[in-house]
């Protein structure tokens, strides 16, 4: 029997979702439904966080809540879901999920593959991963329903597996990334049975599919806490094989030093609620691949500026698939690299060309950044910080000689 948690003790009020959460609820629950908050959003405002974004739970199936309201629509993914447009914002609502059979359909790792048999609400609650993530607010009653003592494993700051971890992690291995990335966000601490095992379990994530690692690792990378989090994947020894590219940055020290001091930033700017731009990112994470393969078409005889680009090129290519880049990210990332040689020319008239680049100020952070890591001279870096700044005469004098 769940426990069900009273206002008085866990202090959600049903105006602290957004109101579209509570038109979803209270219109399936209209229809003689059952319906919850369910997962992250629960989670988040027990600790006083602003959910992202609110999920749903019901015992309606797909079609059902699909007819309930005017704008849904079903997504057939892994997990049949409907997405109910209210206004601007979009919830997804999913049909209690059953226990897994035996006849679930699995990789020969033991992955899940097909899992879309709907169940009881206790059954829903087991299919969870974490205990702190199965938890059903109705805002009706403004009551929590708790079957794996998620509130107190909350209060205890402990994130603990629902289930026996090892068999969790082989039916699902992005589990163990989750598990890191949770823990890091939430200020938790991994329960030992449930981090124990990540380390053998490690290899599991190869048979991933790379666009569900790729979103994972997203997550990770701009949840505010990444460095946090990969030092924590490195701890656990799951840092290889999950982005092919950091196995190459975090292996050399110039390289390691460059993406933390890019990570840090960006966790320092998620935290600030500025925007983050996914190509200064991954323009970072590349930037000594780039580098290395520059070195190496340079050594061919190649010119420099073309050498770069090929290396440009070639990096891009041989990640694009991986990292599911889209075109304008792309055409982001090569403009910032290209700009950087540019960096180097500070006689004539080219330092004042370079200042009416659009990229510039992107190209201009990431200068910094080289410079802070070792990579090239913090005077070059400190020349442009004052050219910025100074008025006409003032940087005519800081020319150097043609
Ligand atoms: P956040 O949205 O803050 O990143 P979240 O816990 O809400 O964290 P989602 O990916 O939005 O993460 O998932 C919503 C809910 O679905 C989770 O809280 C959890 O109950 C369940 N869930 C998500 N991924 C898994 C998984 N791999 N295995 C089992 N349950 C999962
Ligand atoms: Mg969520």
């Amino acid at each position: 029997e769940p426990a069900v948690i009273p206002h008085s003790v866990h202090g959600i009020r049903r105006e602290h979702l957004h109101s579209s959460a509570r038109r979803v609820c209270e219109t399936l629950q209209d229809k003689g439904f059952k319906a919850y908050v369910v997962g992250g959003a629960v989670r988040d405002l027990l600790i006083g966080e602003d959910p992202k974004d609110f999920d749903i739970a019901t015992d309606a199936t797909p079609e059902q809540v699909r007819a309930a309201f005017r704008r849904a629509r079903i997504i057939g993914r892994r997990f049949q879901i409907v997405h109910v447009m209210i206004g601007a914002e979009t919830l997804e609502v999913t049909t209690f999920r059953g226990e897994l059979g035996h006849d679930a359909k699995k990789d020969a790792h033991g992955r899940v593959l097909h899992d879309n048999v709907f169940g009881t609400q206790a059954e829903d609650a087991a299919r969870r991963d974490f205990t702190v993530n199965a938890l059903y607010y109705d805002p009706a009653s403004e009551t929590i329903v708790d079957y794996h003592h998620g509130v107190a494993d909350l209060k205890q700051k402990t994130l603990r597996m629902i289930g026996e971890p090892r068999a969790r992690y082989r039916e699902d291995p992005v589990r163990m990334l989750r598990a890191v990335r949770l823990a890091a966000k939430l200020g938790l601490v991994i329960d030992p049975a449930a981090e124990k095992p990540i380390r053998e379990m490690a290899p599991l994530l190869e048979n991933v599919p790379p666009a569900r690692l790729f979103d994972e690792m997203l997550k990770l990378l701009t949840s505010g806490h990444a460095v946090k989090c990969l030092k924590q994947l490195r701890d656990a020894g799951l840092h290889h094989g999950l982005l092919p590219l950091l196995d190459v940055i975090l292996e050399q020290p110039l390289g390691e030093r460059f993406v933390m001091l890019a990570l840090e930033n960006t966790d320092q700017r998620v935290r600030a609620d500025k925007p983050i731009s996914p190509g200064f990112l991954f323009a970072t994470l590349l930037w000594h691949e780039v580098l290395a393969q520059w070195e190496r078409i340079k050594g061919k005889g190649e010119r420099p500026i073309p050498a770069l680009f090929a290396a440009m090129d070639e990096v891009l290519d041989s990640q694009a698939e991986k990292l599911a880049i889209t075109r304008r990210i792309a055409g982001d990332i090569k403009d910032i690299w290209a700009i950087q040689p540019r960096f180097e020319a500070r006689a004539g008239k080219k330092p004042y060309g370079l200042l009416e680049q659009p990229r510039f100020r992107a190209g201009y952070d990431f200068l910094l950044l080289r410079a802070e890591s070792g990579e090239v001279p913090q005077e070059l870096a400190d020349w442009w910080t004052r050219f910025i700044d100074a008025d006409g005469d003032e940087r005519a004098a800081m020319l150097l000689p043609e």
